[in-house]
């Protein structure tokens, strides 16, 4: 074992007791467990989130990512904040709670837009709740977007492994997101992260250890797909790794955070037609349908083969019940605030609570 792992596990052995089984449980036994414990603290139930996928500008250099700022095969594009309004108010007018803001790292979609889109969506939802994924950002940003009333932010870690992390992602260290995840708890938000199953050069040992990191961060919601080659991209070559590795790792975070959201991701459902279904029955209970304008949606690339790019929100909508009816859930819509989360706030922890030793 090495000593990223040691240090992640001695001090808690819960979490020792949980990585043990892992290593040896097929994949059908850790998938039961995992499910077990979902419904335990979830019950049935599927959180869905309206995805709108507003702005595909990036300055980042992310070795993986299809919208790298880099390729220039993409065409570009930036809605404007009514635009996203008018999206959300579809999702809303269709039942949903909850919508997911999701872009490239654009310092162009500046604060005031947010604050306007953030308006916009209060004015006729005012109980939604609103979830930002546009990547690191200056602390004070996201305190002016945390009291301009977005609730959650989703910054994924991507790989628990320093040197990986760092050649992946165009120089910046592992450390940079972790301070803006502290960040981000101590601006007050419900905090996501989770990483990418398969990327080249991770060994099984880095795929405990994301786990690990997951619950050493005590995360509220966290999102795990698998990686997916992009041709455009210097990981366009690399292998597809199977999605076992994703259902498994789903199963694992879920054991070590019983609380937390855990969507089944689109890249799953991409690169398996089944891929969600599995991340259900492994302990997910968050879908994402797209809501993203049918103008653009195509021009969002993460990863090619991207799933529902001819269906409009509403056909997305509508194919969630026979998704979840597969794997024996319910699809809810309702905000969905994670467990972690509600009970950080009925506590009135500090909202910087990342502990040393989580129990
Ligand atoms: N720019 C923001 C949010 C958009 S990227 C950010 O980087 O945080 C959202 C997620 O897409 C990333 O966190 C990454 O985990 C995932 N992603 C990017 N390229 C991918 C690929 N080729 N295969 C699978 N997932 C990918
Ligand atoms: Fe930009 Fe996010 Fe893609 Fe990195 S993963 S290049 S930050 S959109």
């Amino acid at each position: 074992m090495d000593t990223l792992l040691e240090g992640l596990t001695l001090a808690d052995p819960e979490a020792a007791r949980i990585v043990a089984f892992y290593r040896t449980a097929e994949t059908p036994e850790l998938v039961r467990e995992a499910d077990r414990v979902c419904r335990s603290v979830h019950g049935d139930g599927v959180w869905i989130r309206g995805l709108v996928e507003f702005d595909n500008y990036c300055d980042r250099g992310c070795a993986y990512c299809g919208i790298r700022k880099d390729n220039a095969n993409v065409r570009r594009y930036r809605l404007e904040p009514a635009q996203v309004v008018d999206t959300v108010r579809e999702g809303w007018n269709a039942g949903l709670k909850s919508f997911v803001l999701q872009g490239g790292e654009d310092p162009a979609y500046s604060v005031d837009m947010f604050r306007e889109i953030l308006h916009g969506i209060f004015s006729f939802a005012p109980e939604a709740a609103v979830v930002l994924s546009v990547g690191i950002r200056a602390k004070r940003d996201y305190k002016a977007l945390r009291e301009a009333g977005a609730s959650r932010y989703l910054l994924r870690f991507e790989t628990s492994d320093p040197a990986l992390h760092r050649s992946l992602r165009g120089g910046i260290p592992l450390s940079r997101r972790l301070r803006a995840l502290e960040d981000l708890r101590e601006a007050g938000f419900e905090v996501g992260s989770g990483y990418m199953v398969g990327l080249p050069g991770e060994t099984e040992e880095i795929r405990i250890a994301n786990a690990l990191l997951c619950r050493k961060l005590e995360l509220d919601m966290v999102g795990i797909g698998p990686f997916i080659p992009h041709p455009d991209t210097p990981l366009g070559n690399s292998p597809q790794e199977p999605i076992e590795l994703a259902v498994r790792a789903t199963a694992l975070v879920r054991l070590l955070l019983p609380q937390a959201n855990i969507p089944a991701t689109t890249a799953a459902g991409s690169l398996h037609k089944a891929g969600r279904e599995k991340l259900m029955a492994a302990g997910a209970n968050v879908l994402m349908p797209n809501l993203t304008p049918g103008t653009v949606r195509k021009d969002y690339l993460l990863y090619p083969g991207k799933i529902c790019l001819d269906e409009s929100g509403l056909d997305c909508l509508r194919c969630l019940d026979v998704r979840t009816g597969l794997v024996n859930k319910v699809a809810r819509t309702g905000r969905g605030d994670s467990p972690s989360w509600t009970t950080r706030q009925t506590r009135g922890e500090p909202a910087n609570s990342f502990r040393e030793n989580p129990s």
